[in-house]
Order: structure tokens, then sequence, then C-alpha cells
């Protein structure tokens, strides 16, 4: 079943975009999550995998440096950037994309969904591409969550700290974000001061049972994860 929860204008750049809840009835199979209710952003006019490839991504995912065209782009120029593009298949999401593009905005029906569940908000797509009073809701009535923020630069979206990770691909963007009062998720291969790596990486516990990258929120370290492809 998917819930749409908005459709209208991008905070990034007005396009239209979607914002869908899949709420399959065990949750999701993601096996690094485990069965979490999963809420992404959806381009509404284009294709998923055309939105990959023409950059109208832009709309859900604004400047992030792991949108493959601009990560070929920075690598091309030798600009330190992760050493993967964003691992999210897009082809997996045209059936998704179909599903909620059909669907009538159900606000109230999104609430009661969300409500006292685990919940990866960003599986797909910068939460900060809705507008805060549809999102802020959506998060506060959840039992827990995970979120990353990748315009976390952007002094509109000062209000996610609470609630976000910024994702960082350096140290030297770790401090840039710190010193903005965010807590950080890092791809690294080694540790910081302050830093931890993700304890699926190192003991296989899922997300759904760690709820560490809630922003600050939660109060804990800084969490490091090894690039994968
Ligand atoms: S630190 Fe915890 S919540 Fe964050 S990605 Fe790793 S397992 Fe998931």
């Amino acid at each position: 079943m998917t819930v749409k929860a908005y459709e209208g204008p991008s905070t990034v750049n007005g396009d239209n975009i979607m914002l869908g809840i899949g709420c399959e009835v065990k949750g999701s199979r993601n096996t690094k999550t485990g069965p979490m209710v999963q809420v992404g952003t959806m381009l509404r006019d284009v294709h998923p995998v055309e939105a990959v490839n023409n950059g109208a991504d832009e709309a859900i995912c604004g400047g992030c440096p792991l949108r493959p065209t601009i990560h070929a782009e920075m690598k091309a120029e030798g600009t330190e950037v992760s050493e993967f593009p964003c691992y999210v298949k897009k082809y997996y999401k045209v059936a998704q994309w179909k599903a909620l593009k059909a669907a009538s905005v159900d606000y109230d029906n999104a609430l009661d969904v969300l409500a006292g569940r685990s919940v990866r908000f960003g599986e797909y797509g910068n939460l900060s591409s809705v507008p805060r009073e549809v999102s802020e809701p959506l998060l506060k009535v959840t039992k827990n969550h995970t979120l990353y923020e990748h315009d976390w630069r952007n002094p509109e979206n000062q209000w996610l700290a609470l609630y976000a990770m910024a994702s960082v691909h350096s140290i030297e963007e770790r401090e840039e974000a710190h010193s903005m009062g965010w807590r950080t998720f890092r791809t690294g291969n080694s540790l910081e001061s302050g830093e931890v790596f993700c304890p699926n990486y190192t003991h296989k516990i899922q997300c759904i049972d760690c709820n560490l990258c809630s922003g600050n929120s939660c109060g804990a370290k800084d969490i490091v994860n090894p690039p994968h492809k």
C-alpha cells in the first residue's frame, strides 16, 4: 500500500514532487533497516530513471554530491567526493512512482500510518524538498526514525538538525556541519574523535533496533560508514 502525504512544489526549485509512504504490512524487507516504514520523495511528472539521467532529480535531491550527474562531474574535476554515487536503484522505483502518481493526497491517513512506528525518512530524496509544515508533524508522530540531510548548509534547513544527520563526505565537511550544530553521518574507512562505526557495519544491528541516525534528538556520537557500491 502506498499513501501519498504531499503533492506540490519542491522547496528546491518549485517542480512538482510527491511524498510517499510505503507501508508494506510487515514493513520493509531492507536487510539493513529492518522492517521500518519507508518514506521518500519523487518527481511527479518525470520518470525516476529519466530524472536521474537528465538532472531533474535536483527537485528532490538538491545539490547532493551523490546524484549521478553531479558525482560524475566532481570525479572528472578531481574534486574530493564519496567513492560511489547514490546507491538507490531507480528502476526499482518505477512501480512505486506509478502508484504514487495515481493516488490522492491523504495527509490524515499519512499521520495515522506513521503514528507510533519506526520510520525511515528520506528512503529516496531529501525530506527538506518538502515544506516543513508537511514534514515536521510526520516526524513528530513516529515512535522513532532515521533521517539524513544532504542540504544541511541551507539556512532554511537548520530546523532539521534536531531530526536529521548531516550527510558529509570528508572530515572538513564534518567540522563545518558540527560548527553549525549538526550531528554527522560520514562515509569513510577510519574514525575521528567523537565518531563510531555504524553498528550495522560492525555487528549487523539493524536501524530499527539502533536509531542512532536521528539527529540531535538522539545525542549520541557521530556515525561513520564505509562507502558502498
Ligand atoms: S548507525 Fe544505526 S541507524 Fe544509523 S545507519 Fe547504522 S544501524 Fe542504521
